[in-house]
């Protein structure tokens, strides 16, 4: 419902799911049962630990009449970083979390686009098309008189690659702040504040302090916190803990949408 209620397109081919924890997971169902009313055909694929499987098995077993297409479960490692997904724009590798079950968060990664050519400086050296083709995708060239065309002379980036970091639900990691190094955006969870640090590691959650001490550490561009216990009665708490740490932290709500700005470069 969520989901319909935000606008975003219902063409989804891939869901990645962190752990199945109930308030990760209990979504899904409706969603699968939408898609079935809607008719779906193509294929869907769920990245997410291999408990999954079991868990959907059973659901299907007793809902699964209407399922009108093809759905797998792609089971991911959830202790060693791997690259799980791509597609023309991106790659997506897991983050492995410190939870109660196996845990993974997930890395979005914009591929590195082909490269802008200089127009004055290819007009200059007459270039055929298969030469423009390399440089276009970063390579040198050897000129007719033997000379080799440095890449970076002749092309430039249009835009930096974006990235996206979602690490939910997880005690503080060093080895995520290694893996979430200098990413635009982070969503890191902040179950607790600092006075209920000793409950957060109990249950292997983590503080807003702690989380912005990932993003700090990351050097991390923005970074997103939420799944804020409700024992908390006012959510501007865990900014005041977070943003003395890091000032370019925000609160995840509901519905709200947070854009990556995609920031095109001049040629120089
Ligand atoms: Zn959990």
């Amino acid at each position: 419902m969520q989901l319909l209620r935000s606008g975003i397109s219902l063409r989804i081919h891939a869901i990645f799911i962190s752990h199945v924890h109930g308030d990760h997971l209990f979504g899904l169902f409706g969603l699968l049962s939408t898609f079935g009313m809607m008719g779906r055909k193509d294929k869907l694929t769920i990245y997410a630990p291999a408990q999954l499987q079991d868990i959907l098995n059973d659901h299907l077993k007793y809902f699964g009449e209407g399922m009108t297409f093809p759905l797998a479960v792609h089971a991911i490692n959830t202790e060693a970083p791997e690259q799980i997904y791509e597609n023309d724009d991106i790659t997506v590798h897991t983050i492995p979390l410190k939870h109660r079950i196996p845990t993974s968060g997930f890395l979005f990664r914009e591929k590195m686009p082909l490269r802008n050519l200089h127009s004055r400086l290819i007009a200059k050296y007459n270039l055929p098309p298969q030469a423009m083709v390399k440089l276009k995708n970063g390579e040198n060239i050897t000129l007719p008189n033997g000379d080799i065309l440095e890449n970076e002379t002749v092309t430039y980036l249009p835009y930096y690659p974006r990235s996206y970091a979602y690490c939910s639900d997880t005690l503080f990691s060093e080895q995520v702040i290694e893996q979430v190094k200098n990413v635009d955006l982070l969503y890191h969870e902040a179950t607790f504040l600092t006075d209920k640090m000793e409950v957060a590691h109990q249950t292997m959650h983590s503080t807003a302090a702690e989380a912005a001490t990932v993003a700090r550490e990351a050097n991390v561009k923005h970074l997103l916190i939420g799944h804020f216990s409700s024992r908390y009665k006012c959510d501007e708490l865990f900014l005041q803990e977070a943003q003395p740490v890091f000032p370019h932290t925000a609160i995840a709500k509901e519905l709200a949408t947070f854009e990556i700005p995609l920031i095109p470069l001049k040629p120089t």
